[in-house]
């Protein structure tokens, strides 16, 4: 059974202002699951839905961000949880942290700045299980942060006293002290460079293979997918583009615009240049007819400018929204 079952999904950002309303398609008719024990990627440039979706299916929706429709549940083990209408209390209480669990870009963010990094520890385990044995909890959290490869000394340290990627370690070692089914990875490695990237990335690996829980990794970097990744899901203006197993994203891609990305990466030796897609990403305020990536498209039909590409499953694991695909199946 899946984790995580998202139905048609559509969420919009609703505003006005001096009587003008308008309405933002973030994320719009998206249907997907997570599986127990894998990496799931997704993938897709800057306002294309990536952080709409995790901030739905986090259960994080506050105004203007409204769902317009579909569902979102969860399946944890005989319990079912249907995020979109739960209590804010139930979230806070049963499921934030101990279900599921957040990595986000800035480390600082969830580390206090002026609190050493074990009274981080303790405030979030305080909060939700509460500490009855101060000095068994030390030891635990110790063990904790052993086991993932960090040493002893970051729970003594203050967030400033670490480096950029030993911080973004130690929020993955928070997000995961409670062994969390779900961890939502948001562009974890951002602004960390190559060297400490690999190490951060190594340690999500880890953890994910001695906890068998599912990570779901967004990030627009595609080399990352590659790297960590059993199956990816590419967002294109708040739609599902593609979505397939990581090696046939990468080997054998048939979205025009998850091809683009792929032939965009840097290849070793490589000497051409790279040709880059023509446009910009669509207004999700005022979307464009049909496909959305009928505009930028290289190879653009009459139907994509009207029918929004359903989309379809051309082998197990593999589906794919365009015209051109669903004309000429595999
Ligand atoms: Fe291109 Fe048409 Fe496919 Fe959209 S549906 S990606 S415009 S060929």
């Amino acid at each position: 059974m899946a984790l995580l079952s998202v139905e048609n999904l559509s969420a919009y950002y609703r505003t006005e202002i001096y009587g003008i309303s308008r309405t933002v398609r973030a994320v719009d008719g998206v249907s997907f699951e997570l599986k127990p024990n894998e990496i799931y990627g997704v993938a897709g440039e800057s306002s294309c839905g990536k952080t709409t979706l995790i901030k739905v299916i986090s259960g994080n929706l506050k105004p203007p961000l409204k769902v317009n429709s579909g569902s979102v549940s969860y399946h944890f083990g005989i319990h079912a949880v249907d995020m979109l209408h739960i209590s804010q209390e139930e979230l806070r209480r049963d499921l934030r942290w101990k279900e599921i669990s957040y990595v986000m870009q800035g480390s600082m963010s969830v580390l206090n700045p002026v609190r050493k990094i074990i009274r981080t520890f303790e405030d979030i385990v305080d909060t939700h299980e509460g500490i009855p044995d101060k000095k068994r909890f030390f030891e635990q959290v110790r063990e904790h942060v052993n086991r993932l490869g960090l040493p002893s000394e970051v729970l003594t340290s203050y967030p400033h006293q670490l480096s950029g990627g030993m911080r973004q370690r130690v929020a993955i070692a928070l997000a995961t002290v409670f062994h969390p089914r779900l961890i939502i990875a948001d562009e974890p490695t951002t602004a960390l460079d190559v060297v400490v990237q690999r190490g951060v990335l190594q340690m999500i690996k880890d953890i994910q293979a001695m906890s068998n829980n599912t990570v779901l990794l967004v990030t627009h970097d595609m080399a990352v997918h590659a790297n960590v990744a059993d199956r990816v899901m590419i967002m294109y203006a708040g739609r599902i583009a593609e979505e397939a197993p990581t090696e046939i994203i990468f080997n054998a891609p048939l979205h025009p615009y998850t091809q683009h990305l792929i032939h965009s990466l840097p290849m070793i030796g490589e000497r051409s240049n790279k040709v880059s897609l023509r446009g910009a990403p669509p207004n999700l305020a005022n979307p464009p007819t049909g496909c959305r990536f009928h505009e930028r498209c290289p190879y653009v039909m009459d139907i994509c400018r009207t029918e929004v590409p359903e989309l379809v499953t051309v082998q197990d694991g593999h589906r794919v929204a365009c015209h051109l695909v669903k004309e000429n199946p595999l």
